[in-house]
């Protein structure tokens, strides 16, 4: 077991020996990777969802029904700096692991799209994403495009074309269960890997939190990069205290040409 405050060589060799030897690997990652990315930490994981400021209650599925506008308000800032974030190292990292032939799996626990914009092939978004939004009243399902853009560049609430009803991003609000086909399908490739990563998560929300504690119950190896301290530390053959976007290309690096 490695413990390192600071990225060692030793521990990012071990981590890179682990990435070499596996033959499944599931990375799950949280807010950590997307904030290098610009993106603000707006979900304090100690509570489960969105709940910084006020969003536990503005963010939560009750304001979405009875004040939409009050949802739409906070959300736009939010949602611009979402459309305009690009990848980041860590995202790119991951990309290049999985193209050197490593079977990958992420699971994620953000809603910005960048595993998919970095080119990462299977992402399960464990709160949902905002690449499409529904109707709240015909639940007919809308690609995100123009209306996420309208509404960020004007303010205008994106309103159903059949139906008139108003759109609901198809991201997880506070107050809403977590979609159990992504649960189903996060559980199962946890249950297949033999390395599970997890990246800028401090493992504080459940299910999710469980998911390495599982994989390492079933005998795979677990590396922990995050700044803070998580649970299952004491679990894990590799932990490094550290920014993803510096510590995921040192691996890749590492694993690609070493
Ligand atoms: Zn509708």
């Amino acid at each position: 077991m490695t413990f390192s405050p600071r990225a060692t060589g030793t521990a990012l060799e071990d981590a890179a020996e682990l990435f070499r030897k596996a033959r499944r690997v599931v990375v799950l990652t949280g807010a950590g990777i997307s904030t290098p990315s610009g993106i603000p930490d707006f979900r304090s994981e100690g509570t489960g969802l969105w709940s910084r400021d006020e969003p536990l209650e503005v963010a939560s599925l009750n304001t979405f029904r009875t004040h939409p506008e009050s949802f739409f308000k906070w959300f736009r800032p939010l949602a611009g700096q979402i459309f305009t974030a690009q990848p980041n190292p860590a995202h790119t990292a991951l990309v290049e692991l999985e193209n050197w032939g490593i079977p990958q799996t992420i699971v994620t626990q953000n809603i910005d799209m960048l595993h998919q914009k970095a080119g990462s092939k299977h992402v399960i978004e464990m709160h949902g994403t905002l690449k499409t939004l529904s109707c709240t009243r015909c639940y007919r399902k809308y690609d995100s495009g123009d209306f996420v853009k309208r509404f960020i560049d004007d303010g205008t609430i994106p309103l159903c074309l059949n139906c008139n009803g108003i759109l609901k991003p198809d991201v997880i609000l506070f107050g809403e269960q977590l979609p159990q086909s992504a649960v189903f399908e996060a559980q199962s490739a946890v249950r297949a890997c033999d390395l599970m990563v997890v990246a800028g998560s401090s493992l504080e929300v459940l299910p999710v939190a469980g998911l390495p504690m599982q994989a390492v119950d079933r005998g795979a190896h677990l590396v922990v990069i995050n700044h803070s301290p998580t649970y299952i530390n004491v679990r894990a053959d590799v932990v490094i205290m550290d920014d993803v976007a510096v510590i995921l290309p040192e691996i890749a690096k590492r694993v690609l040409h070493g």
